[in-house]
């Protein structure tokens, strides 16, 4: 193990740019490093995640005197890189580089925790609700985090941090976004305000509450999509059925789906801009009122009815795209809508709507890049990671999370944070996020793309917190965690390409 340097009593770290000198018994300024005695201690246990309940793995503390390597199938575990420390500036292999057998394939994954200033998070909010109007800067504690960008299939979307918030303005608004992306990451609540818009709590995995509500049920649909939905469901129960929406207003008479199915006329007329027939856009300003609108009264939205088609007596349903807003009329013998009770026969195909919304959540992605030095770590040519990487060869895991990686240049990664471990996330004062990341590939791609295959240990060295020597701080402790059952194995064979020829030969 290579010696921290020293200056009187204290250590230095040089986990990332801030370098701090840590005097004995205290931390760093993340509070991720300590001074244990002259050690350099990651404080934080490294986190290994297991698939196998049967596996019982004693912490390594206890191991490090008697573990007899009576661990049993290394195949049903993975060593991920939260707590495995860096071996920032990259300039010397990775914490971790492990080596172990998988389905009779040798595999390497090598492990680090990554530093990360150029890094932001997108929030998908389920909700119909309008949160604030595009580009309007979203707010935490006051300061600029980041903005509300366009909106997703019926979600409100927000860009937070990246490095000009990070960076690139006062600070307290660098600080702020840091910690706000920490807290969305480690899936707390935080709340956020929308400059001309909405306050909102956000928290990964958990309903938004805009403006103090909880939202419980994501729209169906469109109103377009609606009527398609259930326009047959309604025939003969109704004579007319409008679906209120912000976006797309459904008049099903005028649809396709209901010209399809002969649904009469009914002379019914919309305000807004026509698009095509019985969709309506603009039929009102965006809220918090029927289906994303600022309106509270649906008739709020009809011109009057056309009187050589409609007639006393006709029937209307209008409904919002969640169910949860909904009024049933009568026209009276001036052709005027009359609200009353919703007949029976109405309850069921309301509820199907309402049955069809799916719970309504806040999403955050991790957005970060591992193009940079951070490849260093992993190999002498760096390039030769990133096109390993886009070559299907090497999966790129957060903490055991599968990622998505985009295409184009470097290795832009994306990480449901909900699929990760709790509290994989740690930040440095420059400021940065500090997220694990992990790279697994067979022995001999790791070979080919110039990896460090002389600094490979075996799997139970991990297992045991037994650092190589390009380390210059000691592991306080393991964890196992239960493998998430809806993320692929890190490490099994369908991630990568070369399956494919081996399912072919066999
Ligand atoms: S801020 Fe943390 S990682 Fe950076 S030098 Fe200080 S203790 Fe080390």
């Amino acid at each position: 193990m290579n010696e921290p340097r020293k200056k009187d009593d204290k250590i230095r770290c040089d986990a990332c740019p801030v370098m701090c000198y840590i005097a004995e018994g205290r931390t760093g300024a993340c509070d991720r490093y300590a001074n244990d005695k002259g050690d350099l201690l990651r404080v934080d246990p490294l986190k290994i995640i297991e698939r196998n309940k049967e596996i019982s793995l004693v912490p390594f503390a206890a191991q490090q005197q008697d573990w007899d390597g009576s661990i049993v199938n290394r195949e049903d575990i993975f060593v991920t890189a939260i707590g495995a420390g860096t071996t920032y500036p990259d300039y010397k292999p990775a914490p971790f580089i492990i080596g172990s057998a998988v389905d009779g394939v040798d595999i390497v994954t090598v492990v680090t925790e990554g530093i990360y200033s150029y890094c932001g998070v997108k929030v998908k909010i389920d909700t119909d609700r309008h949160i604030g109007p595009e580009k309007s800067i979203v707010r935490s504690g006051g300061e600029p985090v980041g903005h509300v960008t366009t909106g997703e299939y019926g979600s409100q979307m927000l860009s937070l941090g990246g490095v000009n918030h990070l960076t690139g303005g006062s600070k307290k608004e660098g600080r702020t976004t840091c910690s706000t992306m920490l807290s969305l990451c480690n899936q707390e609540a935080v709340e956020l305000s929308i400059d001309g818009g909405s306050n909102i709590t956000v928290q990964a995995g958990e309903p938004p509450i805009v403006d103090g509500i909880t939202e419980e049920r994501m729209r169906v649909g469109c109103g377009s999509a609606t009527i398609g939905m259930f326009a047959a469901q309604w025939k003969g129960l109704v004579d007319e059925v409008v679906i209120v929406d912000d976006h797309i207003t459904g008049v099903v008479s005028e649809h396709q789906a209901g010209k399809v199915i002969g649904w009469p006329e009914t002379g019914i007329r919309i305000k807004g801009r026509k698009s095509t027939p019985g969709r309506y856009f603009q039929v009102a300003e965006p809220g918090n009122g029927w289906g994303g609108t600022n309106i509270e009264d649906p008739l709020d939205i009809l011109e009057e009815f056309n009187p050589k088609i409609a007639k006393t007596g006709q029937s209307l349903l209008m409904i919002s795209t969640t169910g949860d807003q909904f009024a049933f009329y009568k026209l009276n013998n001036e052709l005027h809508p009359v609200q009353h009770e919703i007949p029976k026969k109405l309850l069921n195909p309301i509820a199907r709507i309402t049955e069809n919304c799916e719970p309504a959540l806040c999403s955050v992605l991790f957005v970060g890049g591992a193009g940079g030095s951070l490849r260093a770590g992993v190999t002498e040519n760096p390039v030769l990671l990133t096109r390993s990487v886009k070559n299907y060869l090497t999966n790129v895991t957060c903490g055991g999370a599968p990622t998505y990686i985009w295409p184009g240049g470097g290795i832009t990664l994306m990480v449901d944070v909900t699929t990760m471990p709790k509290n994989s996330f740690g930040y440095v004062p420059t400021p940065a996020l500090v997220a694990p990341i992990e790279f697994t590939m067979r022995r001999s791609d790791y070979e080919a793309l110039g990896g460090h295959t002389d600094h490979v240990v075996p799997v139970d060295n991990a297992i045991k917190g037994i650092l190589g020597p390009q380390n210059d701080h000691i592991l306080i402790d393991t964890t196992i965690e239960l493998y998430k059952d809806q993320n692929p194995w890190p490490s099994h064979s369908n991630n990568f390409k070369w399956a494919e020829n081996r399912s072919k030969d066999e």
